[in-house]
């Protein structure tokens, strides 16, 4: 069967300010468990969160670099649900009002130039850290990264190989350094990407079923995980089996992915304007300032 490849990545960069997105905690990497943290990360009764303004210039810093058109006026949203490194039960982030939309990035292969859609960029905030204990047995909950800026990158589907996509993130790695809104430590989680991928025949329009693949610390497990992904969907096809639309984890000592969860939905997480904070207007000046 002469089965096309498509890949959609969705990158998460956590931004390089002195202090969280919505309170004045240090963001610094690396300080003793739960040091780093105030009322309103720990997501105590009464406290509200107020927007740190280096955190929208250094999205409209990436926005400009890739094109995208910044929402004069943008909103954040909560993105409700349960996880021990959530203290508040919802992440703020942002859905339908992102501060930027409709970019692209130029990638060039083997002398071939090439765009990739971006579809959005926004901001939202980091969640903690779990820190699994096998031999006690127990688990640690560490809240410095809880309120860490981050912006998620999301791309069009318009990757058609995993070395394509492996490309890409270099790219957008490398401007996210050049403009120096992020350290781009993929080991540290400063730098992170879930790729989304499917097949269909080639010549057909619609997308296949699409599997999304998380925890790849590398360009290089990227590029594994895709390619391990691609042949794993192509048996399926050629057995005459159906892919399961889910996640799955990258293992890398075994180089092969697992499933991990059936996909969630966008509707699963109740997304609502959030109430604390008000809208991001943009003017022009200080989008020409950027
Ligand atoms: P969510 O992660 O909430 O499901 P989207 O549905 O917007 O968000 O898709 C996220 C990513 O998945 C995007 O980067 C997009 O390009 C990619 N994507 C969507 N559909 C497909 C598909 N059929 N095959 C490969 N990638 C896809
Ligand atoms: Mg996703
Ligand atoms: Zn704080």
């Amino acid at each position: 069967m002469d089965l096309e490849t498509v890949i959609g990545l969705e990158v998460h960069a956590q931004l390089l300010t002195a202090t969280k997105i919505f309170c004045g905690c240090s963001t610094e990497f690396g300080r003793p468990p739960n040091s780093l943290t105030c009322p309103v990360c720990l997501a105590m009764p009464g406290t509200l969160p107020s927007l740190n303004r280096k955190v929208v210039e250094f999205a409209m810093k990436m926005a400009l670099a890739t094109g995208c058109r910044i929402n004069r006026r943008n909103t954040f949203a909560r993105k409700n649900y349960f996880y021990p490194d959530l203290p508040k039960g919802y992440q703020i982030s942002q859905d339908n009002l992102p501060i930027a939309e409709e970019g692209q990035l130029l990638i060039e292969l083997e002398g071939e130039k090439k765009k990739i859609g971006i579809t959005r960029i926004h901001m939202e905030e980091d969640a903690g850290k779990l820190i699994h204990d096998d031999h006690n047995p127990a688990s640690y909950v560490d809240l410095n990264r809880t309120g860490v800026p981050l912006i998620e990158i999301v791309g069009e589907p318009d990757i058609r190989s995993p070395e394509e996509a492996a490309e890409y993130l270099r790219r957008l790695h490398e401007i996210l350094v050049y403009l120096d809104i992020c350290d781009g430590n993929m080991e540290e989680g400063s730098f992170r990407c879930d790729a989304n991928v499917s097949i269909r025949p080639r010549g057909q329009k619609e997308f296949g079923t699409r599997t999304e693949l998380k925890n790849m610390n590398s360009f290089r497990n990227v590029q594994r995980a895709l390619e391990y992904e691609v042949r794993r969907q192509q048996y399926l096809v050629e057995n005459g089996e159906k892919i399961v639309q889910e996640t799955r984890l990258w293992d890398d000592a075994q180089g092969a992915t697992h499933s991990m969860r059936g996909k969630e939905e966008a509707h699963d997480y109740r997304y609502f304007p959030d109430p604390d904070l008000v809208p991001v207007v943009v003017d022009e000046a200080w989008v020409a300032g950027i």
